[in-house]
């Protein structure tokens, strides 16, 4: 018999979303909108201080499309994007029309390497193009380097979208990611930190921008009795009913985050004897990741590589995934502008993600360990 399979990253409830759920349905408030989206937009914003308006949306790739709307990118615009990140945050430039402009990752934090986006946009400007906004992304909850990146977008004056889609709860210089950017935008589909089953959230500085949001998510109603629109219009809301599981999820957000912390702790204990595997760890104290994911790279070596690993742990029925495959070698945008080396690639090529998720027993440790240490022969 086969053991129960283990897999990356499952979505933990803590018992309160049925209220909540309870009271859209006891209300007959199972649109779009209403009291629940509200306290949940309300309970992200007491998490993420700073003074932030939240917009709840219907996912994280609706919050990405409406930044660069709000941005005002239009077709044939050019818009930096890091390379190695779930597609997820490059395909709303395509929405747009726009270009994506593709830029390499540095080996830290295996985010956007602010050096290449300099050379990037200098170039990009010398084409005669000033990119309109840079997407800089936190991979697997880790902040990108966020002084380094934002002095260079600020130097060109270009606006950042801070995908924060697997960062909430992570930190930079103490303050949370998700808010250094002209918007930062979450994701609560079902296999992130917290889960609404999909959903995302749209972060921004000014109320205005908030109701301008929601505004084109709505349809882009404008004021009138009848239907009267004048601008492209999206269905792109969060739903009552998805709120609600969102705010039964806040309730177990820091018990999470602090489950993470725990798997990441575990994993470094297993692989701390292990010659050629790294477990990925936050560059120095700047850095507070949430550890959405623990990925580890593995310099290949006899009886040593990326496949071997995740075909043993696949034997035993459990699930680890490849590092995101970077933008710039997939078929649909492999013919948009790259800068770069080989960051992202050798990442792709030695990493991998092990399951993470928060319910994640100590059974289910042992199992994990016990590939590893017969793989490695201790
Ligand atoms: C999940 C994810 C998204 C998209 O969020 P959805 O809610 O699934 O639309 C965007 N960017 C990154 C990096 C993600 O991991």
């Amino acid at each position: 018999m086969t053991d129960k399979r283990i897999f990356l990253s499952l979505p933990q409830l803590s018992g309160e979303e049925q209220k909540y759920i309870q009271k859209a349905l006891d209300d007959n408030w199972i649109t779009s909108g209403g009291p629940n989206v509200n306290d949940f937009e309300n309970d992200l914003q007491e998490f993420l201080q700073d003074d932030v308006s939240v917009a709840a949306l219907n996912s994280g790739t609706s919050a990405i499309h409406l930044a660069l709307i709000l941005l005002g990118v239009k077709a044939e615009d050019e818009v930096i994007c890091q390379s190695m990140t779930f597609s997820a945050s490059a395909n709303p430039i395509l929405y747009q029309k726009a270009i994506p402009v593709f830029v390499d990752s540095e080996g830290e934090t295996w985010n956007i390497c602010p050096q290449n986006l300099e050379i990037a946009i200098k170039d990009r400007i010398a084409k005669g193009k000033k990119p309109k906004a840079i997407i800089a992304v936190h991979l697997y909850g880790m902040p990108y380097k966020v002084d380094e990146v934002h002095a260079v977008a600020n130097k060109y004056e270009i606006p950042v979208i801070e995908d924060s889609a697997e960062a909430l709860g992570s930190h930079y210089k103490g303050k949370k990611c998700g808010t250094f950017g002209t918007f930062g935008i979450f994701s609560f589909n079902g296999n992130k930190i917290i889960t609404t089953s999909s959903g995302g959230a749209l972060i921004s500085h000014a109320k205005n921008l908030k109701e301008k949001a929601i505004f084109y998510a709505t349809q882009s109603r404008d004021e009138a009795i009848h239907y009267q629109h004048s601008e492209i219009g999206y269905n792109y809301r969060m739903s009552n009913v998805c709120a609600g599981i969102g705010r039964g999820q806040m309730k177990i957000l820091d018990a999470n985050l602090k489950v993470k912390k725990q798997i990441h702790d575990f994993y470094v204990s297993v692989f701390k004897d292990i010659k050629g595997i790294t477990v990925f760890e936050n560059l120095n104290t700047d850095y507070d990741s949430n550890y959405w994911l623990t990925t580890i790279l593995i310099e290949p070596g006899q009886n040593r590589n990326r496949t071997i690993l995740l075909q043993a742990f696949e034997e035993k029925n459990i699930e680890s995934r490849p590092l995101w495959k970077p933008m710039h070698l997939q078929p649909l945008f492999s013919q948009y502008p790259y800068y770069g080396s080989t960051v992202s690639e050798n990442l792709f090529e030695k990493g991998l993600c092990l399951p993470s998720g928060t319910s994640l027993s100590s059974s289910e440790k042992a199992r994990i360990k016990e590939v590893v240490n017969q793989l490695f022969q201790i």
